[in-house]
């Protein structure tokens, strides 16, 4: 892999000194990382600029507000940097950094100096995990995740990947990454890289890279060279993006960001309400709120392009925020760690103060597709 130039280091931001007064504290909490490449998508002469909020540190991250951990990944860990929420899924937290950091992280604890809890939470002995996939047939896709798994040296990424190649249940593939839009170089300067997808991403079995674009300028001219070379190497592209304040939160930026999505070749797969993760209220969104901007952004684009689905990776499932009217907001589970609750709706009075699932108490009715499946069959 190329060297990749990082900036880390507050002082080397093209800002006045009173700005970098007003952030290097920020960068005590919550490290700054962001790549040459990224500096240079950046305007550095707008403060709201989107791509600068997205990872140049900012005053109000030490707001006090949110959780460290706010979907309770603890609950669903079965071994340091293995996680098994939903029956046919497993995470491999593989990566203890990324490529960037993104203020908005949901996995911020990861990187946070004082914690120092990393150590933790990333999966060191991988022969464990995959004795623990081997062991569980149920599970057909495995995530590896982190951190961004595109770190990590092409020789070491593709032993993980043909390992999980040679358990024969293992279907589907995911590399969890951001690293088209941190350092698109990633993939068009190591050969090794698009080599290993062609090998392992078969006919029957795909790799699948689930890009995290977050804004149109994200995409550059290099993203798209590397977005061309993994696609002819057989990989699927899909992209999935917080609805975050500041960033892509007007219905114009959302529905440019869908179709460039689409005409480049990764489909929006999901976008979600933005976790209430600690130093995270200066990007949310209250979610019905977030429902309009959605459904505003899809208006006149192509089915290609408003494939995404609105959702909440809550503690107990992903929550699919589906529609409101003046009265009741309605979710429905689509994807439920308790298989009982799979497919279930739900009817909410409405709250337009709410920035999470947890925020809508008084439930008016529950309806169970799977209830009403029996009663058909
Ligand atoms: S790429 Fe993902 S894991 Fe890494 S900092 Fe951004 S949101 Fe967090």
């Amino acid at each position: 892999m190329a060297r990749i130039e990082w900036i880390t280091d507050v002082e080397k931001l093209p800002l006045s000194e009173e700005e970098k007064a007003k952030i290097r504290k920020v960068s005590e909490f919550f490290p700054m990382k962001l790549t040459s490449h990224y500096a240079k998508l950046i305007d550095w002469d707008n403060s709201d600029d989107p791509l600068r909020k997205i990872a140049v540190p900012f005053e109000e991250e030490l707001q006090e507000w949110g959780y460290l951990d706010p979907s309770n990944e603890k609950k669903y860990t079965v071994a340091p940097g293995l996680q098994h929420k939903y029956r046919d899924t497993a995470l491999f937290l593989i990566a203890p950094t990324c490529l960037g950091f993104c203020r908005f992280c949901f996995r911020k604890r990861l990187f946070i100096k004082e914690k120092n809890i990393s150590g933790n939470e990333i999966l060191l002995d991988l022969e464990q995990a995959f004795e623990y996939i081997e062991n569980h047939k149920e599970v057909n896709n495995v995530l590896l995740t982190g951190g961004d798994p595109l770190v990590l040296p092409t020789e070491k990424l593709r032993k993980v990947i043909e390992r999980l190649r040679s358990i024969s249940h293992v279907n589907i593939i995911r590399i969890g990454t951001k690293s088209l839009a941190y350092y698109p170089q990633r993939v068009t300067q190591d050969p090794s890289l698009v080599e290993m997808i062609r090998e392992f991403s078969l006919p029957d079995k795909r790799i699948y890279i689930m890009n995290d674009f977050n804004h149109p300028r994200e995409i550059s001219d290099e993203t798209l060279k590397a977005v061309d070379m993994l696609l002819k190497a057989g990989a699927v592209l899909t992209n999935q993006t917080p609805l975050l304040r500041g960033v892509n939160d007007n219905p114009n930026t959302l529905r440019e960001l869908f179709e460039r999505l689409s005409f480049i070749g990764i489909p929006p797969y999901y976008v979600f309400i933005n976790r209430p993760v600690k130093g995270n209220k200066a990007f949310a969104v209250p979610v019905e709120e977030a429902l309009t901007i959605f459904e505003n952004a899809k208006i006149g684009i192509s089915g290609l392009a408003e494939r995404a689905k609105l959702v909440m990776s809550h503690a107990t499932g992903k929550i699919e925020v589906v529609g409101m009217d003046e009265e009741n907001i309605y979710f429905k589970y689509h994807r439920a760690a308790d298989p009982e609750n799979e497919g279930k709706f739900m009817v909410f009075k409405r709250n337009p103060e709410a920035y999470w699932f947890d925020d809508y108490t008084e439930k008016v009715a529950e309806f169970s597709f799977k209830d009403n499946l029996a009663k058909v069959s």
